[in-house]
């Protein structure tokens, strides 16, 4: 494993992105981040030069790791089309917001009715674009956090998006210091891994992509 990722080009997204509906209120997802700035940092660890595109969290910059702080799913989608031209491994581990209001009020919305209606928007979903522009050998790592049906939603989604591996959570791993997930690979291999720290987690998952990168 040691620096078996030496000289390549690492783009990983982590965190929330935030979606605002006037200036001090927004829509988002419950993500702390961890489990992408542990991708990003055991990456760098295996010696790739590793770019992070962080929505909004409390986490550190990992060391040796440039961070592209970001907010909207928007934002976030402009930055990765810019950092994926030159990388070889894309992890996308970010919670992005699925909806984004259609507008965002200039001025702090007042509470004047007893009921209020936000009109959203679907926002893009990056990592099938990604997937669908992919340069040849670009590998491309997805996540998953479901409620139910946690494989068989994995296995719909790693085919519908398109990634090379797919990481399944589910939601009790939000905010756990353990957790187990599933990997699913697109040949249809499948493992269960956990219970492990999101640090360990990470270190699988990048021991998965040099695997398999190897086995190609
Ligand atoms: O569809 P769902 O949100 O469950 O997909 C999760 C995976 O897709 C994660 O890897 C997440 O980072 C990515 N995603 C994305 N853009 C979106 C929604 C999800 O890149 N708009």
């Amino acid at each position: 494993m040691h620096k078996s990722l030496h000289g390549m080009r690492c783009v990983v997204t982590a965190g929330p992105t935030v979606e605002r509906l006037d200036p001090v209120r927004f829509l988002s997802n419950r993500s702390s981040g961890a489990l992408g700035y542990a991708c990003a940092r055991a990456a760098r660890s295996c010696g790739a030069v590793v770019t992070l595109i962080s929505g909004p969290t409390a986490l550190a910059a990992p060391r040796g790791v440039a961070v592209v702080a970001v907010e909207s799913a928007l934002a976030m989608r402009a930055a990765c089309r810019h950092y994926v031209r030159t990388a070889d491994l894309i992890i996308m581990a970010a919670a992005v917001a699925d909806y984004r209001p259609v507008r965002m009020a200039r001025q702090k919305l007042k509470r004047r009715t007893a009921r209020l209606t936000v009109d959203c928007v679907a926002n893009p979903d990056i990592l099938a674009e990604l997937c669908r522009r992919r340069r040849p050998g670009q590998w491309i790592v997805g996540f998953a956090l479901e409620s139910t049906r946690l494989l068989a939603q994995a296995r719909r989604k790693l085919q519908a998006k398109g990634c090379d591996l797919l990481v399944a959570n589910t939601v009790a791993a939000i905010g756990a210091a353990q957790q187990q997930a599933w990997l699913l690979w697109r040949d249809g291999r499948e493992q269960r891994v956990g219970p492990c720290t999101k640090a360990a987690l990470a270190r699988l998952i990048i021991q998965a992509v040099v695997q398999s990168r190897r086995s190609l």
